[in-house]
């Protein structure tokens, strides 16, 4: 299984090894493209748009809905693929990557034929004034391995259900359920071309695709340093650019919340995924007055959390992606020994997991709020909490980050509720949660963590060009606005 272009799998390009994460056993062969592949993948998006794009949306909502039935019916696939590329614990690509997937596809199908825009009228009086909203054309799109298959849906999903064709390239380490996934839409009716897969290395496949002359549209999903280079890429066709970048969520504990809730909430939100989401809760800002009992609990709660083999039903969390990341995660918390307290983890385990990338889920506190574990984007199992003795102190320490993608607050108090959801900013504000998402409603940063809506009709603001028509309806030769430069006509 390898590059998917114009309806069919392809093989070309560099060979390469997928590995499962939790146990380096090769999970698949596939290719590496290049130049090649993008081109002969931008000449197939650039000759299917014609008709997509002309399609009724009755007819592409049929599609994607059908396209949703043969998801549920392969999901048990799915889950397992997903599982064994990324490391994911099969639990959570069997009740979260998979059926959100599936809910994105079907919510798409709907939204296909509610694309919006303001009333024709008569705003001028002597113009008839109506929208239309067009497709930008061809959308280059580069996505990250944390969650592939959901990562290549909010990418191909919305593109496609406004009109548009995609050539998307997935995270060269897990590219199987992305390649899967357009095969089985063309399998459901998406015509060849609409939907094409080139894998490859970011600096050849993903680069030659974002530079790409003939591709209208760029969008991304990974880290703010790649991210940058992408803006750099598209300036030099002015394609318009959809950013979805790191993230350093805050989490947000007031004096009167319900502790036990909050403590549940913070290790599921670190922890989810191996902590490696953007979204992830990762910094805990807790009222000093609460603060040690809240460590205390997330501690208690982090030594339950079950470490295992991902096929296993009961296994909790599974390994990071690589042995490098790992590493990394590990070297941040290693320096964090010297300037903070870590009260549980910061371990990499031995024995059956030692064939994997795995750490144990950490807890760091009292850290200083400039240092590194603070600061920088960690994407491992690792929350570092910090107390707090006012309310603005609380939302100045939630906002001292240069990431703006996701926060929470935990309050009974709804004015306080109200004042961290308006002050924080961020794309997405919980309130007494963290981590939930839901088709209908927008994901999308701030500040650098991009910009752009992925999810819910927001997103067809960035996948359609709003076209102004004006019609005259006056049918005269010469029209009032003529005596600015006619003086006598
Ligand atoms: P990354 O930036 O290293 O890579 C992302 C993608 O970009 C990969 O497909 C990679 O091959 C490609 N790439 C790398 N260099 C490139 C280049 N020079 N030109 C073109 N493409 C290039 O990110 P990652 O490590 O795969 O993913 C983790 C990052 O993604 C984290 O920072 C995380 O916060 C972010 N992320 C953000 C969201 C969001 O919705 N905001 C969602 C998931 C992940």
């Amino acid at each position: 299984m390898t590059h998917f272009i114009d309806g069919q799998l392809v093989n070309a390009g560099e060979p390469a090894t997928v590995f499962d994460p939790s146990n380096g056993v090769p999970v698949a062969d596939i290719t590496l493209g290049g130049a090649d592949e993008v081109q002969r993948a931008v000449d197939a998006a650039r000759t299917a748009f014609g008709e997509w794009s002309r399609a009724t949306p009755a007819e592409r909502s049929g599609v994607l809905a059908g396209f949703a039935r043969a998801l549920e019916e392969r999901s048990g696939e799915f889950a397992a693929l997903e599982s064994q590329q990324a490391g994911k614990p099969i639990r959570l690509t069997t009740e979260f990557d998979v059926p959100g997937t599936i809910d994105n596809t079907a919510f798409f199908a709907g939204a296909a034929r509610n694309l919006e825009g303001k009333a024709t009228g008569e705003y001028s009086g002597a113009h008839t004034s109506s929208i239309r909203r067009e497709p930008v054309g061809v959308v280059g799109s580069v996505a990250p391995w944390n969650y592939p298959l959901q990562m290549a849906a909010w990418k191909m999903l919305p593109a496609v259900a406004a009109g548009n064709t995609i050539v998307l390239k997935p995270a060269e380490i897990t590219p199987l359920t992305t390649v899967l996934f357009a095969q089985v839409a063309h399998e459901s009716g998406l015509p060849a071309g609409v939907f094409n897969v080139v894998t490859g290395t970011g600096p050849d496949a993903g680069s030659s695709l974002l530079r790409h002359p003939d591709v209208d549209m760029v969008s991304f999903t990974g880290s703010t340093r790649v991210g940058r280079t992408v803006l750099e890429a598209a300036a030099t066709t002015a394609k318009r650019v959809h950013l979805e970048l790191g993230g350093k969520a805050p989490f947000v504990v007031f004096d009167d919340a319900d502790l036990e809730a909050a403590i549940h909430g913070a290790v599921a939100g670190s922890l989810i995924n191996s902590g490696q989401d953007c979204t992830a809760a990762t910094r805990a800002i807790v009222h000093r007055s609460v603060y040690d009992d809240f460590v205390a609990g997330v501690a208690d709660l982090m030594g339950k959390v079950v470490l295992g083999p991902t096929a296993d039903d009961a296994t909790d969390l599974g390994p990071l992606i690589s042995a490098a990341h790992r590493d990394k995660v590990a070297g941040m918390v290693d320096r964090a020994r010297s300037y903070a307290r870590v009260v549980t983890g910061g371990v990499i385990p031995g024995g059956a997991l030692s064939a994997g990338h795995y750490y144990s889920p950490t807890l760091v506190a009292d850290a200083d709020p400039a240092s590194e574990i603070v600061k920088d984007e960690i994407f491992g199992p690792v929350l570092a909490a910090m107390p707090f003795d006012s309310d603005d102190e609380a939302i100045a320490l939630a906002n001292d980050t240069v990431y703006g993608l996701a926060a929470s607050v935990w309050t009974k108090d709804v004015y306080r509720a109200l004042r961290g959801t308006e002050q924080i900013r961020a794309g997405c504000v919980w309130v007494n949660d963290h981590i939930s998402i839901i088709s209908e409603m927008p994901h999308g940063g701030m500040k650098q963590s991009g910009f752009g809506k992925d999810m819910s009709t927001y997103s067809f603001d960035d996948y359609t060009v709003v076209k102004h028509v004006m019609f005259d309806r006056t049918g005269t030769a010469q029209r009032d606005w003529h005596r600015t430069i006619l003086r006598n006509p």
